[in-house]
């Protein structure tokens, strides 16, 4: 049977809104996933025993075995639908590692879909088994923009007008997720930030008008102060953006990638040629998509 491939973007948070803390250990979220066009691709062939290969220039650090997401997902859906040969799964990995662009969650969202269409499996099941993977793996497959609730699994998509230009900049580091909302946790103890950011009111009329100064504007991340607390070489990145000329610059999710919006395409370009390892991008683009053979 011949491979199948998915292309699966990136997202950065256009909001992150952090509430409390909930018994199961996660927080409540506020979001709005944005998916951008810095894409992996998977690919699923049916193999003798199961098997992780990553390649691709984000490549590094990245597990090759049972506790690698795509893995997790294959076996998810195995065992969902009774179904399922072994399969070998292939990462061409170009989304940050622990960048806070979702890279692992948007890898077990490829697979779920290309393990789905190899095995025949009904793709009405993917969005449950997406929640149980990971709070941002139901957003890799849907894409676009969408208000994400809960702990960022339950979606709406939301509508917008036309493109955004970004430019993305991944860090030399990475910031694990826990760690940040832990740092969040502690600065919120002493008292030292502001208070939760749950209205995204003004963000979602922003879409709707088009206008990238008015996104810019409504651009907010709660959870920036603490990875900004945990890497204060950040600063400087953000500053040298917006220095460049960008309209807003933020720490997308839980960092440390930073993402910079820009008026334009051109000026994306002009403040990319600024910033050490930038890459541009638009958004949003759609989620996880079967490519032709
Ligand atoms: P999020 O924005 O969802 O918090 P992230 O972008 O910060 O995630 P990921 O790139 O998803 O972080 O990786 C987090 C960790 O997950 C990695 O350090 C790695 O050990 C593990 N991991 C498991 N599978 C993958 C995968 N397919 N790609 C990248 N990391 C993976």
């Amino acid at each position: 049977m011949s491979p199948t491939r998915v292309r699966v973007p990136a997202k950065v948070n256009l909001h992150l809104g952090v509430g409390g803390l909930r018994p199961d250990g996660f927080h409540e979220l506020v979001t709005v996933f944005h998916a951008v066009g810095l894409h992996d691709v998977v690919t699923v062939q049916v193999a003798d025993a199961m098997g992780v290969r990553v390649s691709g220039p984000a490549a590094a650090g990245v597990p090759t075995g049972s506790d690698n997401l795509v893995w997790r997902a294959a076996e998810l859906l195995a065992s969902r639908c009774r179904a399922g040969s072994p399969v070998r799964v292939e990462i061409a990995k170009q989304i940050p590692v622990a960048g806070g662009m979702a890279g692992g969650s948007a890898d077990a969202a490829a697979a779920l879909l290309g393990c789905a269409r190899l095995w025949g499996a009904d793709p009405v099941v993917l969005p449950e088994l997406a929640a149980e993977l990971g709070s941002d793996v139901a957003f890799g497959l849907v894409g676009g923009t969408a208000l994400g609730t809960g702990r960022g699994e339950l979606l709406e998509p939301l509508p917008t007008t036309g493109e955004l230009h970004w430019v993305l900049v991944p860090a030399e580091f990475g910031i694990a997720a826990g760690d940040a909302y832990r740092e969040l946790d502690r600065l919120r103890a002493e008292g030292a930030v502001p208070p939760p950011a749950l209205d995204v009111t003004g963000l979602r009329a922003a879409l709707v008008s088009g206008r990238p100064d008015e996104v810019a504007a409504a651009l907010h991340n709660d959870l920036e102060p603490a990875c900004l607390s945990l890497a204060p070489a950040l600063h400087a990145v953000l500053a040298a953006g917006r220095k460049a000329g960008a309209l807003a610059g933020i720490v997308s999710g839980s960092g440390p990638t930073c993402a910079f919006l820009c008026a334009d395409e051109p000026a994306a370009r002009r403040v990319a040629a600024d910033l050490p390892r930038a890459t541009v991008a638009r958004g949003p683009v759609p989620g996880a998509t079967v490519l032709g053979r």
